[in-house]
């Protein structure tokens, strides 16, 4: 059973790795916050309807918002059960002390891409609406255009709405500001690994950083 968090800047390929990562521990759960927010907000939840004007520009949700939701999937029995990738959490310090006082986490690991490779990731990315698995207009379409490796389903190119150069900016610059009393926290508490993912890690690999 492992409790991973998983940080990096938008675009670091935080959804591909934790991909990874299930393909090597099937069990684990994936908690990514975006997801849960975007979720929030198909079903126009309080919680959604709060987040949204945050999400529209690029800015962090308000810590309160975010932790208890974290708090409530962290404590669920599945997750207590299988561990956890958390994806996407914490975005500030003070989310990283309230992440402690909810559970022991194994390790961080840092996902270090440079700023060009992420700016395309982001604008090139997009998803299967069947089986959301990821891809990229500039680095990993399907194999036949238009069909869904994995499930076959049709797909086409289509931006999130919050992945356009504005918004994408806006949240680089929110990264910037608080990855590194983030990044302090964790490496004074050796649970930091630093790995570089601008290219795609072979199994191998991600057996040995997970410690397998
Ligand atoms: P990114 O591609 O920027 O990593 P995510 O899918 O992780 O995007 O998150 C989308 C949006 O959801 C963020 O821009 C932010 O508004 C909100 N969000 C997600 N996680 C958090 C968090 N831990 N704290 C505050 N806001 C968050
Ligand atoms: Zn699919």
């Amino acid at each position: 059973m492992k409790r991973i968090v998983l940080f990096g800047p938008p675009g670091a390929g935080k959804g591909t790795f934790s991909g990874q990562i299930k393909q090597a521990l099937p069990e684990i759960i994936h908690v990514s916050t975006g997801d849960i927010f975007r979720e929030n907000l198909k079903n126009e939840t309080p919680i959604g309807l709060r987040a949204k004007k945050y999400m529209d520009r690029g800015e962090l949700v308000p810590d309160d918002v975010v932790i208890e939701m974290v708090k409530d999937r962290l404590n669920k029995e599945d997750v207590k059960k299988e561990g956890f990738v958390l994806d996407g959490f914490p975005r500030t310090l003070s989310q990283a002390e309230a992440l402690s006082n909810i559970t022991e986490i194994d390790y961080v690991i840092l996902l270090e891409v440079d700023e060009d490779i992420i700016i395309k990731r982001i604008l090139g990315r997009y998803s299967c609406p069947n089986c959301e698995e990821i891809y990229n207009k500039y680095f990993m379409k399907p194999k036949k255009e238009g069909i869904c490796d994995k499930c076959g389903a049709l797909i086409k190119f289509e931006q999130r709405s919050d992945d356009n150069e504005e918004t994408l900016r806006n949240r680089l610059n929110v990264y910037k500001q608080n990855a590194n009393p983030i990044l302090d926290y964790y490496r004074s508490k050796g649970k930091l690994k630093d790995i570089n993912y601008e290219k795609k890690l072979t199994e191998k690999d991600i057996i040995k950083v997970l410690e397998l």
